[in-house]
């Protein structure tokens, strides 16, 4: 099964999905590939594998890319589809933490896949966390704002809206909503 997991930055995906792979064995997280640059705390291969803009270009004409997007105007980042493809034969449910338009994308390629949007209390608490997290520049900050608010008005696009007002309660929320949907595809595939 693959979930995606959506919602504007800042928001707590991140947070949420550590919470997820700390409490089941059978979740993995999709590493992505990226054209950013590395963080000081982010190592090749952990959080994303950094790649050049050739590199990029040679894994989408490979067709090695499950999807993939231009996120804030900035840098490309995309879902190597082989990983997820061995993942999911191996029966680990898999989380794909991608943007708006990668999210639009794997509706498309993986119709089953569950999506879940992760909103902000509110857009100021949103800017407040963003600036709170100190990793980026003005300029970066304003283009990620930008993106919010295109993201946040796309949420009923998705299967479920979770607010995160609270960690570990929306964190047991999105575990409690995907073990549900699991349980829901095993019950149909199995009557098949
Ligand atoms: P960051 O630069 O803060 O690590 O990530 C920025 C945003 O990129 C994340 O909020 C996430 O939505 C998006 N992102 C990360 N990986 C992927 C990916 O593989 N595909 C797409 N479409 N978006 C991604």
């Amino acid at each position: 099964m693959i979930v995606v997991l959506a919602g504007p930055a800042g928001v707590g995906k991140g947070s949420i999905v550590s919470g997820l792979l700390s409490s089941r064995s059978d979740f993995v997280l999709s590493v992505s590939a990226t054209t950013r640059e590395p963080r000081e705390s982010e190592t090749d291969g952990v959080q994303y594998y950094f790649v050049s803009e050739e590199q990029f270009d040679r894994m989408i004409e490979d067709r090695q890319m499950l999807e993939w997007a231009w996120v804030f105007g900035l840098n490309r980042y995309g879902t190597p589809k082989k990983p997820v493809d061995k993942l999911q034969a191996a029966g680990k449910t898999v989380i794909l933490e991608i943007d708006l338009d990668g999210a639009r994308q794997i509706r498309k390629t993986a119709p089953d896949a569950v999506q879940i949007f992760i909103a902000p209390p509110s857009f100021d608490e949103l800017e407040q966390r963003l600036r709170g997290r100190g990793t980026e520049t003005e300029e970066q900050l304003s283009a990620r704002l930008e993106t919010a608010k295109e993201e946040l008005r796309s949420q009923n696009e998705f299967d479920q809206v979770f607010i995160n007002d609270e960690l570990d309660k929306t964190t047991q929320e999105v575990l409690d909503y995907i073990l549900r949907r699991k349980e829901e595809n095993e019950r149909s595939t199995g009557n098949r």
